[in-house]
């Protein structure tokens, strides 16, 4: 099999003496293609450098996280913290520098969770929209960060793509189910995470989409299926059992399908 993981934070500290064996299970498990995610300048530039170091396995995703761009990162996360505004000409101008080591723009999107909407709302949707015209002007795939801001995301989407020119990938989508359907018809990925065994809500998610819209992920070092152990892109085995679970298919044929979506996402 197949399979790939399209959003994890491999930079995380947490991973430091531990990476090389991480990699190692990754392998072992069938993992071809591991995309870690960066969330503001200086985690971007550690993600390129780790992609520049195994360029076989992992592959970069550089990021613009909402709650960064406004400078509001106050908890404590293991990945460089962002205390400043992002200004975010400069950093799409060294995207763009980078463009060939960068295989998608993420992650991005909005967060209401750790941001008052009422307070930020306004910054939070135009640093969107400037972030989302950049990605259709380097032709990248985005993968969307949507916390307790689902509704808002897709709007937004929806109004600044419209003809499909680039793919887009809901990471850990939480919306209701209202908003699944609307994804599904405008054409969005969901990439599920292996905490799916525990949750009923990605199951009804995995239920609601069809498998030609699917992906995995882990969110590595977050969200883990084990409450003893962090999470780990071997662990999309676990996702990968759960999807052919809920659509009633071998995991052979979930793993193929999956594979075949990241292909035609990234072209490669
Ligand atoms: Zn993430």
């Amino acid at each position: 099999m197949n399979l790939i993981d399209v959003h994890c934070h491999l930079t995380h500290e947490y991973f430091k003496d531990k990476l090389d064996a991480v990699l190692k299970r990754a392998e072992k498990a069938g993992l071809k293609a591991i995309i870690v995610s960066g969330v503001n300048p200086p985690a971007n530039r550690e993600v390129l450098a780790l992609a520049k170091k195994h360029p076989k396995l992992i592959k970069a995703s550089l990021g613009i996280y909402p709650i960064d761009a406004l400078g509001l990162a106050e908890a404590e996360t293991g990945l460089p913290r962002q205390t400043e505004k992002i200004n975010l000409e400069e950093e799409f101008k060294f995207i763009e520098k980078n463009k060939d080591a960068v295989h998608c723009i993420g992650e991005v999107g909005m967060d209401f969770h750790w941001a008052y909407k009422e307070k930020t709302y306004a910054q939070q949707a135009e640093n969107f929209r400037k972030i989302i015209r950049f990605a259709l002007r380097i032709k990248k795939p985005l993968v969307i960060h949507s916390r307790k801001a689902e509704e808002e995301c897709l709007q937004i989407l929806e109004e600044e793509i419209k003809n499909h020119e680039i793919p887009v990938i809901q990471h850990c989508f939480s919306g209701r189910k209202s908003l699944m359907s609307k994804g599904v018809e405008l054409g969005h990925y969901f990439s599920i995470p292996p905490c799916i065994i525990k949750s009923s809500n990605f199951q009804t998610l995995v239920k609601k989409v069809p498998l030609t819209q699917l992906l995995t992920e882990t969110d590595s070092p977050w969200l883990s299926p084990y409450q003893e152990q962090m999470n780990e892109p071997a662990f999309v085995t676990e996702s990968i059992k759960q999807i052919a679970l809920v659509k009633e298919l071998s995991e052979e044929a979930v793993a193929d399908q999956i594979w075949k979506n990241y292909q035609k996402i990234f072209g490669k």
